[in-house]
């Protein structure tokens, strides 16, 4: 035994409060672990409270449910044609794993799924064209009584410093609140906010606790990093080379700067895929933050030379790496109709206060509009006039837009290349935004972080954003970030219960 002097002790200690963080938490209490969530900021969810809590977590019985012809087999011909065999292993723990978490969290009275159809990104064996993620159902906030004030509240509303509204918790607020409602009537589950973990304590070999600040809190089985990315922290953005920029991503301010990797590399933890993330197309706010816009229904996206360079409609990460990939400023051009406006954007856009604040140009012609983000006028009359050709003729020869599924099924199966002719015309600024970075800790199929030769680390287990994802640089589909990391946290748990000694 070593002989730190502990503040509390705990059987499990989880570091962060997402999903992953929350559904480990919860599997562990259930279990009768005694088990702490420390939260470093004011509310519990993170990013994943922000999310729309799609979940892709296949072969379950909420699929079987809605009938919609879902199979571990069909999952694991789709995971395998897009990310080969490298991380085998992984992905068949994913799998493995997927339908008996879902049966141990729907066996609790508080958490409850539906499907929601949105299509798989990419065209591969295996896809099913509306997906095979599910949601959980909404959540009354008075069913959460003073708990409330503890879950995050959605994008919009929580940058302005607002609580909830009277509405039903949805989607990612949802999801967090019934996982919260879950934990606490366990009676083994508590958490505490304000709380960042710092460091980690190892005794005898192996991580037995937690720094947070100036306390010690014990962990008798286990440590489960579940504390997101670094996408907030400039610094490391910049050292592993993440494109995009801390001020655009769409987490929390201040949450997600990679304080649980750090703390684990320094006590030997090896890292990987660090220069990733879930990226995605963002337009300003008028307070300069981005949203997180996907299925561009209409309008076409120039880059800084006035031309197209990617399919506008493609799978928000697929589009990210294509702004990533090329030279900005980017901006979305749209004109009166409106069409260019995304179907869904977090938070929601208003054009009125979009223009007043200056965000989006306002031009009587294609040549006026050029002249005001600084475009070579003929450039972007040029672009506009082929694109209204392709939208003419019903094909996008240059990229293909209309040509997937996916990029059809925002447009209600109408066609997504419409004629930018109809003035006003707009400009709306583009840029690299990103859902968080999915590089960090190596981890095996349990979710045991692995030191530098491979090796488990007593002790530790990491899952979500903390951990480097199994899924490489590709992004399968809706839900893969938070359906990944409440798997690979209920595994954590279920190596912590197998494995105590
Ligand atoms: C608008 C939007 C919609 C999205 N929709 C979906 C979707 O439908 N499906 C999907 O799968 N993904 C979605 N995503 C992506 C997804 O939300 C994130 O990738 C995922 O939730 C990350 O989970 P995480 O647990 O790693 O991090 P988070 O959910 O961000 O949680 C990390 C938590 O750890 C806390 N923390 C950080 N450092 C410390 C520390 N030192 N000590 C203690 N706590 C700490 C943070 O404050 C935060 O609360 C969406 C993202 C956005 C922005």
């Amino acid at each position: 035994m070593g002989n730190t002097r502990w503040d509390d002790e705990y059987d499990v200690v989880v570091a962060g409060s997402g999903a992953g963080a929350m559904a480990g938490a919860l599997a562990a209490a259930a279990a009768g672990l005694r088990t702490v969530v420390l939260e470093k900021t004011r509310v519990l969810g993170g990013t994943s409270a922000y999310s729309g809590s799609a979940i892709w977590l296949p072969g379950t019985a909420v699929q079987q449910r809605a009938g919609i012809g879902d199979s571990t087999e069909g999952a694991r011909a789709y995971l395998r044609a897009l990310l080969g065999d490298d991380e085998e292993e992984r992905r068949e723990a994913f799998l493995s794993t997927a339908p008996e978490l879902v049966e141990f969290l729907e066996s609790d009275p508080a958490l409850e799924f539906t499907f929601q159809a949105f299509p798989d990104y990419f065209a591969a064996p295996g896809r099913l064209d509306m997906g095979r993620s599910f949601v959980p159902l909404e959540l009354p906030v008075e069913d959460l009584g003073e708990l409330a004030d503890l879950v995050r509240p959605p994008v919009d509303r929580d940058r302005a410093g607002r609580g909830h509204s009277d509405k039903p918790m949805a989607q990612g607020r949802a999801l967090i609140g019934r996982l919260l409602l879950a934990l606490t009537a366990t009676g083994n589950g508590s958490v505490r906010t304000e709380t960042p973990l710092t460091g980690l304590v190892m005794e005898d070999g192996r991580v037995a606790g937690v720094e947070a600040g100036a306390l010690r809190l014990r962990a008798a089985r286990g440590v489960l990093l579940a504390a997101g990315g670094f996408e907030s922290s400039a610094g490391l953005r910049a050292a592993h080379g993440v494109p995009g920029a801390a001020d655009w991503t769409m987490a929390p301010d201040g949450a997600n700067t990679g304080d649980a990797i750090e703390a684990a590399v320094r006590i030997g933890a090896s890292t990987g895929l660090l220069d990733q993330a879930w990226f995605c197309p963002g337009l300003l706010t008028p307070d300069g933050r981005p949203a997180f816009t996907l299925g561009f229904r209409g309008g076409l996206i120039v880059d800084g030379s006035g031309r197209r360079f990617a399919n506008e409609s493609l799978p928000y990460d697929q589009m990210g790496r294509r702004i990533a990939a090329a030279e900005g400023p980017f901006h979305l051009i749209f004109d009166a109709r409106s069409g260019g406006l995304p179907a869904i954007s977090v938070p929601p856009l208003a054009m009125d206060e979009q223009v007043a604040s200056g965000q989006w140009v306002r031009a009587a012609t294609v040549d006026e509009l050029a002249g005001r983000i600084g475009l070579p006028a003929g450039v972007l009359a040029e672009t506009v006039e082929r694109f209204n050709g392709f939208a003419g003729k019903g094909s996008d020869d240059d990229f293909h837009r209309g040509e997937d599924p996916y990029d059809r099924y925002f447009s209600g199966g109408r066609p997504c290349v419409v004629a930018v002719d109809e003035p006003p015309y707009f400009a709306a600024r583009v840029v690299l935004s990103d859902l968080g970075t999915k590089g960090g800790l190596r981890t095996d199929p349990d979710a045991r972080v692995l030191d530098g030769s491979g090796r488990p680390i007593p002790g530790l287990y990491a899952a979500g954003n903390t951990s480097a994802s199994f899924t490489g640089p590709v992004y399968p589909g809706p839900g893969v970030p938070i359906g990944s990391a409440m798997a690979f946290a209920y595994r954590a748990v279920q190596h912590i219960r197998r494995n105590h000694t």
